[in-house]
Formats: C-alpha cells, structure tokens, sequence
C-alpha cells in the first residue's frame, strides 16, 4: 500500500519528505504486488483522537497556505494536503491489517508516520497514530492485537493509546534515551493495562544481535503468552547504521531477520505500517523485510549481545510471572 498521495504532506527539506519514501521505495522488487490506498473515514481517527484535535489539525491544515509546510511544533508540520494525506495513511494501514487477517502478509508504506501522534497532540512528525487507529479497529474483530515497535525511538502515542488495555500488548525496543524521552522499562501500563505494556531501551550502537536477543527473549515469549489474533509491527528502519537521526548499528537484513522472528511465531499474517527510516541503506532494508514476507530468513549480524541488554534480558527473565502476562 503506496502512492503519490502522500506528497501532498511535504516539507522537502525536512527529514520526513516525501523524497524519502521514493528513495525506500527503490527496495520494493517491482513484482510486488501494489494496493492503492483507501482514504480512511475522518471518524476512524476518533477511535483514538479526540475529536476537538481532529478539528484543531483540519482547520490548521486548511489555514496553511498552498505550497508551504507549517510547523505544529520544532519538529512537526503540516501543509494544506497533509489532513488528506494523513486519512490515507491511516486507511492504508488499515487495509494492510486486513489484509493480515485474511492471511496474507503486508506493509504499508505511508507517510506521515503515526507512533507519536497522542489522543489530543501531533508530535514528532506525526500527526495521527495510524497504527493506533487500526489497532483499535481490529479489536472489533479479533480479541486481542499485538504491536510490536521496532523504530529507533519509542512509541509514546501508541503506548499511550493503549496503556490501560489488557486487550493490546505493545513491545517496543529503541534507542534509550532518544526522543520523546519515554519508554523505560518501569512504564508497564496501568489498571487492567498492567503488564501489556513492555519497554526495552537499548544502548546506542546495538546491533542486530542486541535485538534478536531481546525479541528471542522478552517479545516472542511475551507474545506467545498473550495468543494475539493479529501481529502489527511499527516499522521504523531508523535504528539502522547510517541513519542521520540515530546511533544504532543494524544491517538491512536485521530489519529481515526482525521480520521473519515475527512471521514464524504462527500468529497469523503481519500487517506492517512504514514509520521512521531516514538512511541511506533504507531502501535495501525496506527489501529485506519484503524479502522475509516472501519467506526468505536472514540471520542477525553483529557478533556478540553488549553486556547492557543481557542485563536487561535478564531482569525481564527473573520477573517473569510476576510483571509480565
Ligand atoms: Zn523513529
């Protein structure tokens, strides 16, 4: 799920352009099969925005002269198409969930991203939380979804959205410290919501074996508790060797490897929505995680876990039982 549609959100000199999409899109083999994007209804954002914020974001769009980008806050913008662009983006991802549930595995592509945007904020250079949004429509359908964040920050606004749910387990594993600042492991969700959430910060410069190890450990185990009907992954490639915004070390067939951990948990298909991913090796891992849709398995690279996610990993380990579902 892709397309032109998303240029009309555009600053080209910012990180988040439509350029970048184009420069991921070059890892896309050209059989692969393309589904035109849906417009999502503007009610569908409600299941996650309040609907003052709705409102506040279609006038600011609307207000914004032709041609320009205008800025919500230092990192985040929007232009006069960005409203439309960002119902698309949400009604792809949905599509792309249902394509999931009748078993096929996909990724949308879209633009802007989502994880940040919270219930009444844009942030981030998010507007709206289309892994958010979808999530929450699929629990009309199944029991129970998992999120599973990869991105090189934490996804704060999808934490957020479902925190007090036992219905929606969010794994995220990022860069510590980053932007917005959350994600420490304590944060574990609150009321009915407790223990649905899990958080693994890792230090700057983990690789692809720092991740497999945490998936190996904490997120498979984690899922496999919890017996999802639907397995959505936040797909952010930021965390890769040469992205500008990050200082992670993966290799484009970690993203591969990541993928493929998720597709054999036997959960059903994966529906995966593009959120950061700003480097030069970008394209190639976009190619590597379709590669692992279609079934090809990677294995992780960078030699040794580092001693401080072996920490983690074990804190997680003694408290299983107790925290976690
Ligand atoms: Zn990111």
């Amino acid at each position: 799920m892709t397309g032109e549609v998303f240029a009309a959100h555009d600053d080209p000199g910012h990180p988040e352009s439509q350029a970048r999409l184009r420069a991921a899109l070059a890892g896309v083999p050209s059989d692969a099969r393309r589904i035109t994007p849906e417009r999502a209804a503007p009610e569908d954002l409600a299941r996650v925005h309040t609907p003052r914020y709705i409102t506040a974001i279609r006038s600011f769009c609307r207000e914004c002269p032709l041609g320009r980008a205008c800025y919500i806050d230092p990192d985040t913008y929007a232009a006069s198409g960005s409203f439309d662009a960002a119902l698309y983006a949400v009604g792809a991802v949905w599509q792309a969930v249902e394509r999931a549930l009748d078993g096929e595995h996909s990724f949308a592509l879209v633009r802007p991203p989502g994880h940040h945007a919270m219930p009444a904020r844009a942030m981030g250079f998010c507007l709206f939380n289309n892994v958010a949004v979808a999530t929450a429509k699929a629990l009309r359908e199944v029991d129970r979804v998992v999120v599973v964040d990869w991105d090189l920050h934490h996804g704060n606004g999808t934490q957020a959205a479902f925190y007090t749910t036992d219905r929606v387990l969010y794994c995220s594993v990022h860069q510590m410290g980053l932007f917005p600042g959350t994600g420490w492991p304590e944060e574990r969700g609150a009321g009915r919501g407790v223990g649905y959430t899990i958080n693994a910060p890792l230090e700057s410069g983990s690789t692809g074996a720092d991740y497999a190890l945490v998936f190996r450990k904490i997120v498979v185990p984690a899922i496999r508790r919890f017996e999802p009907g639907l397995v959505v992954v936040s797909a952010g490639q930021d965390a890769a060797f040469d992205d500008p915004l990050g200082s992670m070390a993966l290799c484009p067939g970690d993203f591969g490897a990541l993928t493929g951990m998720l597709a054999d948990m036997g959960f059903g298909a994966l529906a995966l929505a593009l959120e950061g991913g700003y480097g030069r090796s970008h394209a190639e891992a976009i190619g590597a995680i379709v590669a692992a849709l279609d079934g090809a398995r990677f294995t992780p690279e960078g030699g040794e876990p580092k001693a401080s996610t072996r920490l983690l990993v074990e804190a997680y380990a003694e408290e299983d039982g107790a925290i976690l579902i």
